[in-house]
């Protein structure tokens, strides 16, 4: 027997061959979407929020938006009020992935499909697809930024050997956000032989996930663990680099060396996003780097896939679906590529491809 899950795949496969499509929804235009992002405190998600209601408008469905701004039974409660609005599917970004799966048997129970948006909702069987980046990628290409800025690294990928050894300090994601992990295993996955050789030094000794993590992605938080860090660990020694995953966090680091006697010139600092006052902070030659990930095209994805299940099609984008394991199923999940951004290819990558203006970065 097939799990109530799996039924939009095999409709999608259906509809391909011109059966009829899932039974769980109706053909109509204009059917209502229930679209759930976590918080309007970073410019990514409005961004994301904005793309997907256009595009999906753009189909012809109607759309209803909600932030959560990182309150979790809040959005537990958005999605029930979305179900009982009379939502034909719901895209959720969730704030806390293992945190939903109430109203995901609701929305189950409604014969609802759900996309998880970027972030995988774990621990339920009623998640019928994943639009995502290559998140272990992210990781992978932010660590290779801190070894490039540390001069380890050519700008072509070659090692570049006998230099260090450097101070490193690591700061990972929410813990309650499945791409926290991801993040992390890909950047460690790079960093470890230089740390297991001895070319790369943690001071704090803080290496592991659990010691590193961010509750909520909150800049302040990660401000105050670097000015401890620096008052622990860095009386006599400075620090080369930080490894952190996400622009917001970036800045509450830069903010922390500031008020040690960091700067002009700063430790070698990661990030994500290419949000704009860390792209600025690059090109002052504060923050080094940044993971771009084009949110215009997971909303297009996003869409896409909402629109074959809301109309029994499948676009081509479906196919060549990768696996992402929530705990409980496999969610086929469509994969986007990052791309690691820095002061040397800055204007190529985000002004070029429209995504910021030269005026926005001035
Ligand atoms: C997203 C990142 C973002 C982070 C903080 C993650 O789930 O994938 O792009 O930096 O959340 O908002």
């Amino acid at each position: 027997r097939l799990s109530r899950s799996v039924v939009p795949v095999v409709a999608l496969l259906l509809a391909a061959c011109g059966a009829p499509a899932d039974p769980r929804v109706q053909t109509d235009q204009g059917a209502l979407v229930g679209v759930t992002m976590p918080t309007t405190s970073s410019e990514r998600w409005i961004h994301d929020g904005q793309n997907i209601k256009r595009d999906l408008e753009k189909q012809g469905h109607r759309v209803d938006l909600r932030y959560a701004e990182n309150d979790v039974p809040k959005q537990a409660k958005q999605i029930e009020d979305q179900i009982a609005a009379g939502a034909k599917l719901l895209i959720i970004a969730s704030v806390d992935g293992s945190a939903l799966s109430q109203p995901l048997q609701k929305a189950a129970d409604a014969r609802i499909p759900v996309i998880a948006y970027d972030r995988l909702l774990r621990g339920s069987p009623y998640v019928d697809f994943y639009a995502t980046f290559e998140n272990f990628r992210v990781g992978v290409y932010q660590a290779e930024s801190l070894l490039t800025g540390l001069g380890l690294r050519s700008a072509d990928g070659q090692a570049i050997a006998a230099k260090g050894p450097f101070n490193i300090e690591l700061f990972a994601g929410s813990p309650d956000d499945n791409n926290a992990t991801f993040f992390f295993n890909g950047a460690m996955s790079v960093l470890k032989p230089y740390l297991d050789n001895g070319t790369l030094v943690v001071r704090s000794g803080q290496t592991e996930f659990k010691a590193v993590t961010t509750l909520r992605w909150d800049g302040e938080t990660a401000r105050k663990r670097m000015e401890e860090i620096l008052a622990s660990s860095y009386r006599r020694n400075k620090v080369n680099g930080v490894l952190s995953p996400y622009d917001g966090i970036s800045l509450g680091i830069l903010s922390a060396l500031n008020n040690n006697g960091y700067g002009p010139t700063f430790p070698i600092v990661t990030g994500q996003d290419a949000e704009l006052a860390s792209v600025k902070s690059i090109i002052a030659g504060e923050q080094y780097s940044t993971i771009y990930k084009d949110t215009r095209e997971l909303a297009t994805v996003t869409a896409l896939m909402a629109d074959a299940v809301l109309k029994g099609r499948t676009p081509p984008q479906l196919n060549n679906l990768n696996d992402y394991d929530n705990g409980v199923k496999v969610v086929p999940a469509f994969l986007l590529n990052p791309v690691s951004v820095n002061k040397t290819n800055y204007h190529k990558v985000l002004v070029e491809s429209g995504y910021y203006t030269d005026d926005q970065l001035r």
